[in-house]
């Protein structure tokens, strides 16, 4: 049966072209270096799924989840690889982890006890990556004494874990903030003096992975045995502050229809709590997309679409299922016309990353937040291949 495509509001998402900033970023690694797919978010909001399948075909056999439903949403779907679960899972459930074949990150020395002793009652021995906390502060072994170093020997030896990889993460490889360079080079001389320090006490470290998005960018030298792709892949180089990666390009495009168009008279009122009051004879068009789409209420008379090729100012507030925007100078606005709100038309563009600057957010939050509402349609090969 062919797909119902509703035409309200979707995300046409370029798989190709996900590929292509696949072997742009592995075109820049070592030999042997490994790309893990983080697909965490489904995705980041295109589809954990569709993109996991697309990397599996292009040679990708390790990705990163936030969650165990996540990752078993991967093997469900015939995803073969190592999947790496980067946060939480409550020890009660580590026989669904070794069910899965998923690897847990191991953050702490309790968490790892508790995950060791779970696997050995399951009978089985989890694969699980040390996490070492080198100053994100968030999850992660302390690791700058020798105390803690121990530690976290400890925790490699217990029977009921196999350690297969040891990672960090760093805070600020994405900012150009003052002092970020810094910081992230201090990240990385503690995991390094980690490492030997786990070498030292005759601990395999397995896969040893620091690299974002940004970290991929900015730091070869971080590289080690995997970089962990995500923003990158759907085409976002976080660390656009430092340029040079224009071969890298955002995968999907946000667009909707305008479902409706009325002229107004110049002192009218538009949308919720009159915010927005016309100040001259306006041509108004409806587009049926809203917050509980993921298009972000704090863009309310600030954000702009693309129609027929011109910029359309967001007017009023954005309610939860549509938004107004403001036609009054673009001629033949139609019924039923498409509007793109990401991606391109004509000369004009814009992404995730301007819009959600303008929200004061970021990509990586706007992606994740595209609802469930906006199909997805999956372009291979020029082809429509999925709908979702
Ligand atoms: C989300 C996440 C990544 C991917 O970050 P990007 O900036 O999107 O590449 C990598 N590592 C960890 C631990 C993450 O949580």
């Amino acid at each position: 049966m062919e797909p119902l495509i509703t035409r309200r509001a979707w995300l046409e998402i370029d798989l190709d072209r996900m590929a292509q900033n696949l072997a742009e970023v592995r075109r820049r690694l070592s030999p042997g270096c490994k790309v893990c797919g983080v697909v965490k978010a489904d995705g980041y909001g295109q589809g954990a799924v569709m993109m996991a399948k697309r990397l599996a075909r292009e040679g990708v056999d390790f990705f990163a989840v936030a969650t165990l439903l996540e990752g078993k949403e991967l093997r469900d779907a015939r995803i073969t690889g190592e999947i790496l679960v980067l946060s939480y899972t409550d020890p009660s459930l580590t026989s669904e982890l070794l069910a899965c074949d998923l690897i847990q990150s191991v953050s702490s020395p309790e968490y790892a006890a508790a995950l060791d002793e779970a696997a050995r009652a399951a009978g089985g021995r989890l694969k699980a990556h040390i996490k070492l906390d080198t100053g994100m502060t968030r999850t992660g072994f302390d690791c700058g004494t020798p105390e803690e170093l121990d530690r976290v020997a400890v925790a490699c030896r217990l029977p009921g874990l196999k350690i297969t990889g040891t990672f960090s993460h760093f805070s600020s490889s994405d900012d150009g903030s003052e002092g970020a360079d810094e910081y992230c080079l201090r990240q990385l001389e503690r995991f390094t003096a980690a490492l030997d320090g786990l070498a030292s006490r005759k601990i395999s470290t397995g896969i040893r992975h620091i690299c974002n998005s940004g970290g991929i960018q900015k730091y070869p030298q971080a590289h080690f045995d995997m970089v962990r792709c995500g923003a990158i892949l759907s085409g976002y180089p976080t660390a656009c502050h430092v340029g040079a990666w224009p071969d890298i390009r955002p995968i999907t495009s946000l667009k909707t229809t305008v479902t409706c168009l009325r002229e107004i008279e110049p002192g009218t009122c538009v949308s919720y709590s009159r915010t927005f009051r016309a100040p001259k004879r306006m041509r108004v068009a409806v587009l049926p997309i809203g917050y509980a789409d993921g298009y972000p209420r704090a863009l309310s008379s600030k954000g702009r679409v693309i129609l027929h090729g011109r910029w359309a100012g967001q007017i009023g507030r954005v309610c939860m299922d549509q938004m107004m925007v403001d036609v009054t100078g673009i001629p033949d606005v139609r019924l039923g016309d498409t509007a793109v709100i990401l991606g391109g038309d004509g000369a004009l563009f814009q992404n995730a990353d301007e819009v959600a600057a303008q929200a004061g957010s970021c990509m990586h939050e706007l992606l994740s937040r595209l609802g469930p509402r906006l199909q997805r349609l999956y372009f291979e090969g020029g082809a429509l291949v999925k709908v979702l």
